[in-house]
């Protein structure tokens, strides 16, 4: 089997609603996004012989999807109040709501699933919070069999 992977990397701030610690507040990570292919065999002709693929295509795709997220307000939707989301539009600040609780965890997932709508099919999507800690996100045999029913 072979495998290769492709990093990108973004800053934005979150915050985790209902969480009892300190991650509730306001902050902000340095996040990095690194995502594996894996295939059994090469490409055997063509521009891509020896290759599993283009790697530089991997990056830039990894690069234009870290790009939604880049120097953005990543909040879960519906859990700041309106009036709060209405004053940070009114100041210009570029927010990115998703429909889900902005974790590592939750973030991996997303990056696996936009990389396979653009046609890559990753084995797995880590998403690090800081330099040592990260969340994977990858879908077993059986879990992928059932996404496409
Ligand atoms: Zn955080």
């Amino acid at each position: 089997m072979y495998s290769l992977q492709a990093e990108a990397s973004f800053d934005a701030a979150h915050f985790l609603a209902g969480h009892p610690g300190k991650c509730r507040n306001l902050h902000g990570h340095r996040w990095r996004v690194r995502a594996e292919v894996q295939a059994p065999s090469l490409n055997a002709a063509g521009p891509e012989r020896g290759m599993l693929l283009d790697f530089a295509g991997l990056k830039q795709c990894l690069k234009e999807l870290a790009a939604r997220f880049d120097h953005t307000f990543i909040y879960e939707e519906g859990s700041l109040q309106p009036a709060t989301v209405a004053a940070l539009q009114a100041e210009g600040f570029a927010l990115a709501s998703v429909p889900f609780r902005p974790t590592a965890e939750e973030l991996a997932r997303w990056f696996y699933q936009a990389l396979q709508q653009q046609g890559v099919q990753p084995a797995q999507v880590w998403v690090y919070e800081t330099p040592k800690n990260c969340a994977a996100y990858y879908e077993t045999p059986q879990e992928a069999a059932d996404a496409q029913l």
